[in-house]
């Protein structure tokens, strides 16, 4: 029997069969392996360059004797720190397997091939796949053009307009990856409160702890205001704990409680339950990356104005620069150079590379790259 892949194409769910696959950053090893080199430099996938707390770390190390047992699927202690964070019931949390499962969990849950979700254009790539995959319509907004709000950022007017009978799920990323461009407190509040009653607002909140600007919303505080909203939150950014996939949703219990049904019974392993909750108590490492980050965000923004390149002001761990050219060449000339960013062409994009905050002496090795490779 011949096969081809149109074979199996033609047995999948019609969602599938249009998807894109999420393309992730090159791994350091990779790079490093196809090109010969050492020393390679990665700002590709806003991990925390500065590492996991050492509390976290030692809290990992001090489970893994128990890895034969199962962890436990209610994630206990973890959520009842959580609840205590953030004011709210243990029976408002949903964990999951990265915050990337918990979107997937919701689109699950919410969307079904009659149903349409909205989100902005240029926004964070998995909602189209967590939507596409379940089989459901995604309706893209068109980003601000700058004229009004900040140019390829969320337009709220234009998402508000594409809300129909049909629409049952609503993503907004704030800050948004990668453009790094955020929604303030009254436009927002005003959003969700214009939503009508069959409709889910997911904001998420993957970049919270870096956002310092004073008008920025904590919208886990609007819960109890707002029962169709479910926020976001992951331990994969400023917490530094990507490598161990955790993050959750908050949200009104019986939306948790709908959540739970889909979530899988074990999706978040033992290690990274006990690190989280570690992660947690370090407040002043957290702080320190925090810190770190606002510089780090200072030299590589100082360093685009001295090449005269422009770029989309960002309030995460991340920045989207113009190089005035193809992205893609760009990003394959700093690969030679041992530097991995990220190309953006597929969040149509394709003049931007999304630079992740490194350490200074990364993000200095990065503009160091860009200028010799901006040269040529
Ligand atoms: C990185 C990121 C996430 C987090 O993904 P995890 O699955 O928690 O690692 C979620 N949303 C956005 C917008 C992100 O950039």
């Amino acid at each position: 029997m011949s096969t081809s892949i149109d074979n199996f194409l033609h047995l999948c769910a019609p969602g599938v069969q249009a998807l894109q696959p999420y393309l992730p950053g090159k791994p350091v090893a990779e790079l490093e392996r196809e090109y010969g080199i050492r020393n390679a430099v990665k700002l590709a996938s806003n991990e925390n360059p500065f590492g996991p707390s050492p509390l976290a770390l030692a809290a990992a190390k001090e489970v893994l004797p128990d890895l034969s047992r199962y962890p436990e699927g209610s994630g206990y202690l973890l959520v009842e720190r959580l609840a205590e964070k953030h004011q709210l019931e243990p029976s408002c949390i949903t964990l999951g397997n990265g915050s990337n499962d918990v979107l997937d969990i919701i689109a699950r849950v919410f969307l079904t091939p009659d149903h349409e979700a909205v989100f902005s254009q240029h926004a964070f790539a998995v909602y189209p796949i967590a939507v596409q995959a379940v089989g459901a319509t995604a309706r893209i907004a068109p980003a601000h053009d700058g004229r009004h709000g900040a140019a390829y950022g969320h337009d709220l007017a234009a998402m508000l307009e594409l809300i129909g009978p049909a629409t049952r799920l609503v993503f907004i990323a704030n800050p948004n990856n990668p453009t790094g461009t955020w929604l303030g407190s009254d436009e927002l509040e005003q959003f969700i409160a214009a939503l009508p009653a069959h409709v889910m607002v997911v904001i998420d909140e993957a970049y919270f702890e870096y956002v310092e600007q004073a008008d920025y919303p904590d919208t886990s505080t609007w819960l109890a205001r707002f029962p169709n909203l479910i926020v976001t939150r992951t331990f994969s950014k400023a917490y530094g704990l990507a490598g161990l996939r955790i993050g959750y949703a908050l949200s009104h219990p019986d939306v948790a409680g709908l959540l739970n049904r889909v979530r899988q019974p074990f999706n978040v392993n033992s290690v990274a339950q006990a690190a989280a909750l570690a992660a947690l108590d370090d407040v002043d490492y957290l702080q320190q990356c925090i810190m770190f980050n606002r510089e780090g965000m200072t030299q590589l923004v100082t360093g685009f104005e001295t090449l005269g390149l422009s770029y989309i002001k960002s309030v995460g761990n991340f920045v989207a620069v113009d190089t005035g050219r193809s992205g893609a060449d760009v990003f394959t000339a700093l690969l030679q150079k041992g530097v991995i960013v990220r190309p953006v062409a597929n969040y149509g994009m394709p003049g931007h590379l999304r630079v992740t905050v490194g350490r200074s002496e990364e993000n200095a090795r990065f503009l160091g790259a860009l200028e010799l490779v901006l040269r040529d």
